[in-house]
């Protein structure tokens, strides 16, 4: 499916399947000398065939064509290196490239989940149903680096790189200023609260995303191109919703440590989640995944805060309310 936006800007729809996302935008603009697609799909066929299709409706030639990929996510990133061409730039941030390039991220990543509660035997199944690992990036192609406040040109589009850490490390926007455009990646959808999640020492990706949106706030806006689902316009509006959203979530968390010390996965167990699962344990292991990311990424913007402390032993970390 493809629908044109504004003049030389068109959204197709690439499919997910089996994804609770549904579809990935990736946006296409056209200029008579290069043209720009911003982000892709997942490394699979169902993906390539829908953006092969999208871009044979608007006569785009491969060959003549550069990539913007918001940030690091298999979703966005893994089917450029199909589509790319020998004289395609991938204009990419530094933070996530480094990811990519990183010592076999995934079992880093595992390792830390065992320490925050998560089971061994889950862990296994979490990885292997994670969309990420199925279809993820198999050949990291060569990237040119943008930093934030970098320009990029495409015809009559005079976009500015905004960089937004929170949903990746260097997760980044595109902001036209004369046209008020955003192209937001994950870090504003409309219908869907973005993921943030933490799943390494040191790191408070909460912070980083609530800062990220009080950046974008400033900015005038008056169309937001989004990474999933339906377009917006009142940008404002949503970034205050977000914000109060987390202030939530924070207030639940606050809630459940008060029966106790407990590891982050037995935390992320006793919260509400927007599942139709009658219980945490009938939860795909997928969601508890995600589940507890989000509940770690919660706890460590309480610890920052002073409101939360966190204690390792045995290679076991639990937190508990400050006093
Ligand atoms: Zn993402």
């Amino acid at each position: 499916m493809i629908e044109q936006i504004e003049d030389h800007l068109w959204r197709i729809e690439v499919p997910l399947p089996g994804n609770p996302l549904k579809s990935i935008n990736s946006y296409v603009i056209k200029s008579p000398s290069r043209n720009l697609i911003i982000d892709t799909g997942l490394d699979r066929q169902e993906c390539l065939d829908a953006i092969l299709a999208g871009l044979a409706e608007v006569d785009v030639d491969l060959d003549e064509t550069d990539f913007f990929i918001t940030h690091m996510h298999a979703d966005h990133s893994a089917l450029v290196p199909k589509l790319a061409r020998d004289g395609s730039k991938i204009y990419f941030n530094r933070p996530d490239a480094e990811v990519f390039e990183g010592v076999s991220p995934w079992e880093t990543i595992l390792e830390y989940a065992g320490r925050n509660g998560f089971p061994e035997d889950e862990l296994r199944a979490a990885l292997e149903s994670h969309p990420g690992y199925k279809h993820g990036v198999t050949k990291i192609p060569d990237f040119t680096f943008l930093e934030d406040g970098d320009p990029l040109e495409i015809g009559d589009y005079r976009f500015r790189c905004v960089q937004t850490p929170g949903h990746t490390k260097g997760h980044t926007c595109l902001y036209e200023p004369e046209k008020k455009i955003f192209v937001s990646g994950d870090h504003i959808l409309i219908d869907i609260t973005p993921n943030i999640q933490c799943w390494r020492d040191g790191m408070n990706p909460l912070g980083d995303y609530l800062a990220s949106l009080d950046k974008v706030r400033a900015l005038d806006i008056e169309l937001v191109l989004p990474g999933h689902r339906r377009l917006l316009r009142n940008c404002r509006e949503r970034i205050d919703e977000l914000k109060r959203h987390h202030d939530i979530r924070a207030e639940e968390t606050l809630s459940v440590l008060s029966v106790g010390t407990q590891s982050a996965y037995q935390i992320a167990s006793r919260l509400t989640w927007d599942l139709d699962c009658a219980s945490w344990d009938l939860f795909p292991v997928a969601q508890k995944w995600f589940a507890t990311g989000e509940t770690i990424a919660h706890l460590r913007w309480l610890e920052e805060r002073g409101e939360v402390c966190s204690e390792t032993e045995a290679n076991n970390v639990t937190f508990s309310r400050a006093h």
